[in-house]
């Protein structure tokens, strides 16, 4: 097949190195004149780290990572009382931790595969629209309205913003969040002050928080790289419009004195991108040769972690399904099916938690801060965080490699999933 995929996140990767490996003749299009990743660090869940596995690609994507052991959150501005405690120690599997890794990172690995695997990239070019041309093709339409390719199938992997998603039924409801968070790189100049395998957040004042993702290290020998990521208003202004941006960054250092020594080394708005969080899932990834995977099918503000994970999964799922079914169709109504109620499940739960973590609902708040503590002095709870943050509800890796692995005539590549319990 002839496949155009649009979007060169983790999500369109993956699709197209995976689906150029199984023959098809595979064009990226990304509306990015320079080529890259965007924004800091991302944490992959051990959902997202078993599809790596099942790729090959694991222990490479680990060596530019940090593994993360727990996430802790506290109320308010110092570590007095706990409102998240997630242990994947406890997690009795394999895949016993998270990833913390700079986007970029994972980016040029996942490019370099793609460029390896003879996928035709094209950038620079912002697909607007789609148009059927006979029964079996499909064009895609640029800003200046011109034809940017024909082919037999779509894969809209263009994230949160994507233009294509009416050209489903199942288009689902979309809306804003109040909150976005911005983030910026940081060096741990001092190892000993934070530890490496944990990350840290802070609700601060009504969820205007902060918090530190640790993303491994720069370079051999450097120093070690955190994410630092601020909740904030997205109604109002950006902060440093109504004060400096040095009185405001201050003001932070005022608030958590203990992250001075990473909170100096931002010097201005440049190092700081923005991310508005949406909330929107798609009651139907596909339609007339056209399939979503990633952002495009579904988003979430992100106190669950699931954004990257879903992203991997989706795209793995889709090139099983198109591999396992003679028809395209098929397929896509195989990967609907198979993606079905583990998206459902963490849309619904992010829904639930969203004004726990990322509102100004007072009463969420004022519940959180006086009872979540209880419940994360137990273990089991802690162990019940972590199983809910690894993305592994409804295994949704399990699913899928059964089907495949159960017809005899797909020549499944490895069959490690069911070993680890995913
Ligand atoms: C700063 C930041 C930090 C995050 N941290 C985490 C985290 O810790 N854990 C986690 O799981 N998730 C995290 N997320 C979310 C996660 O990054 C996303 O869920 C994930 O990147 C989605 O992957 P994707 O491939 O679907 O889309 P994206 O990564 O958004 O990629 C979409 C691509 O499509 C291109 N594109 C968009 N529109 C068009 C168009 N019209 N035409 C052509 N090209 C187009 C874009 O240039 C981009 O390259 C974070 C997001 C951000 C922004």
């Amino acid at each position: 097949m002839k496949i155009g995929v649009v979007g060169a996140g983790p999500a369109g990767l993956i699709c197209a190195w995976q689906l150029a490996e199984a023959g098809h003749s595979v064009t990226i299009l990304d509306q990015s004149k320079e080529l890259g990743a965007q924004g800091s660090g991302v944490l992959i869940q051990p959902v997202g780290l078993a599809v790596l596995d099942y790729l090959g690609v694991r222990t490479q994507v680990e060596e530019c990572g940090q593994r993360v052991k727990r996430i802790r959150g506290y109320a308010g501005f110092t570590k007095t009382r706990k409102v998240i405690d997630a242990n994947y120690s406890l997690l009795n599997r394999e895949f016993d931790y998270a990833l913390g890794i700079n986007r970029s990172e994972l980016w040029k690995l996942l490019f370099d595969k793609v460029k390896a695997s003879g996928v035709t990239v094209q950038h620079g070019v912002h697909v607007a629209s789609l148009c059927y041309h006979s029964t079996s093709r499909v064009e895609l339409i640029g800003d200046d309205q011109q034809g940017v390719g024909i082919f037999d199938l779509i894969i809209d992997a263009s994230g949160a913003n994507s233009k294509l998603r009416e050209f489903s039924e199942g288009i689902g409801q979309q809306y804003l969040l109040d909150s976005g968070s911005l983030w910026a790189s940081v060096k741990m100049i001092d190892e000993t002050v934070f530890d490496p395998q944990e990350m840290l957040v802070f609700t601060g004042d009504k969820n205007q928080g902060l918090g530190l993702m640790p993303t491994g290290r720069i370079m051999a020998g450097g120093c070690k790289t955190f994410t630092l990521f601020l909740t904030i208003d997205c109604r109002k202004d950006l902060p440093w419009k109504t004060v400096s941006f040095i009185d405001w960054r201050n003001e932070l250092i005022a608030k958590w004195p203990s992250l001075k020594n990473l909170l100096v080394q931002i010097q201005s708005p440049d190092q700081l991108y923005l991310a508005r969080f949406k909330h929107h899932t798609m009651s139907k990834p596909y339609g007339d040769r056209i399939v979503y995977v990633g952002d495009a099918a579904h988003c979430s503000s992100p106190q669950l972690g699931q954004g990257i994970n879903m992203s991997l999964i989706d795209a793995l799922v889709l090139c099983q399904s198109l591999a396992h079914k003679d028809h395209v169709n098929d397929a896509l109504k195989l990967y609907a099916k198979g993606r079905k109620n583990h998206v459902l499940a963490y849309q619904t739960l992010a829904k639930l938690l969203t004004p726990f973590y990322h509102s100004r609902d007072a009463v969420a708040i004022f519940v959180r801060d006086q009872y979540f503590y209880l419940v994360f002095k137990m273990n089991l709870f802690k162990r019940f965080t972590a199983a809910i943050l690894s993305g592994n509800i409804f295994w949704p890796l399990k699913r899928v490699t059964a089907k495949i692995v159960s017809n005899p005539n797909h020549c499944c590549p490895k069959n490690r999933m069911h070993k680890k319990g995913l």
